[in-house]
């Protein structure tokens, strides 16, 4: 069965580049705009990964990521933030906020489907050893 990839993201091109990507390496893909969607897709669909924008209109990416993870449901799915924020500081942000890692805009579609593979592989690991 292809793992669903649940893409947070209001940038069409953006969005565009990662779902080509993700596509290509043989994942379904899911997009929601907005950090209210979002939530209620990933709760409806509970995807096998969640890529998560911070800079989102009216709630930003470390509300999302801290609703998303007061679900049970959600609470041991992988969450990568994706930001374009340069400032220190941001990593620790999303961490705090729940996220389990984060990746730098712009997205290098070279390294992009290794990087998601090393929070897929963790995941496997979670449920082999719970
Ligand atoms: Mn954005």
């Amino acid at each position: 069965m292809k793992r669903v990839i649940l893409v947070i993201e209001d940038n069409e091109q953006n969005l565009y580049l990662v779902r080509f990507l993700l596509e290509k390496a043989g994942y379904e893909v899911i997009a929601a705009r907005d950090g209210r969607s979002g939530i209620e897709t990933a709760a409806a669909v509970k995807p096998d990964l969640i890529l998560l924008d911070i800079q989102l209109p009216v709630m930003d990416g470390y509300a999302v990521a801290s609703e998303i993870r007061r679900n049970p449901d959600l609470a041991a799915t992988p969450l990568v933030a994706v930001t374009s924020y340069a400032m220190s500081g941001d990593r620790e942000k999303t961490i705090a906020a729940g996220c389990d890692g984060y990746l730098e805009k712009p997205i290098d579609p070279d390294s992009f489907i290794n990087d998601i593979r090393r929070f897929l592989t963790d995941d496997h690991s979670r449920e082999k050893n719970p």
